[in-house]
């Protein structure tokens, strides 16, 4: 039996996360390496190993919601610029092999980073994950 990825383990609540936003279709919570305070990860509920085996429906449910998650960190964290990006295939970068897009609120004078290998203090996660999580919720309407 082949044991599930990460991704996966995070969907059925065996591994955990700092949650973020839900959908039928999509999961959002914290990278827990965040290459920047608010660095979010909208994974496709389904596994997918990245866009090439992924369905356009699924693909265009995370632009959406990555469209609401970037309002999201915008408003709640005032940040001067949003990077949205997903990487696909180990020679692009990616290092969890389930399809899922990036959301990195980004700072004038910070240093771009794809990836940290900073883990993120577990309370400040939480505590960024629920200022995040109350935000999309009070945004959905205006974004819908
Ligand atoms: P990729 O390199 O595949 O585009 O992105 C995978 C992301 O998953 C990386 O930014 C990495 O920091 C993050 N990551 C690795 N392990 C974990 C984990 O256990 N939990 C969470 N929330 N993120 C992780
Ligand atoms: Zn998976």
């Amino acid at each position: 039996m082949t044991v599930p990825c990460l991704f996966c383990r995070i969907l059925g609540d065996v591994a955990p996360c700092h949650p973020v936003h839900d959908t039928r279709y999509t999961k959002t919570f914290l990278d827990i390496f965040p290459a920047a305070p608010g660095h979010c990860l909208i994974v496709t509920k389904q596994h997918y190993r990245d866009i090439f085996e992924a369905t356009p429906e699924d693909i265009s449910m995370v632009g959406h919601v990555s469209t609401l998650i970037a309002h999201t960190v915008k408003q709640e964290l005032q940040c001067d610029g949003v990077g949205i990006f997903q990487l696909n295939g180990a020679a692009a970068g990616q290092t969890v092999f389930h399809y899922h897009m990036h959301v990195i609120p980004r700072n004038e004078g910070e240093e771009l980073a794809i990836h940290s290998r900073v883990q993120g203090d577990p309370d400040e996660l939480q505590a960024m994950a629920e200022r995040l999580n109350r935000r999309a919720l009070a945004m959905h309407a205006e974004i819908d």
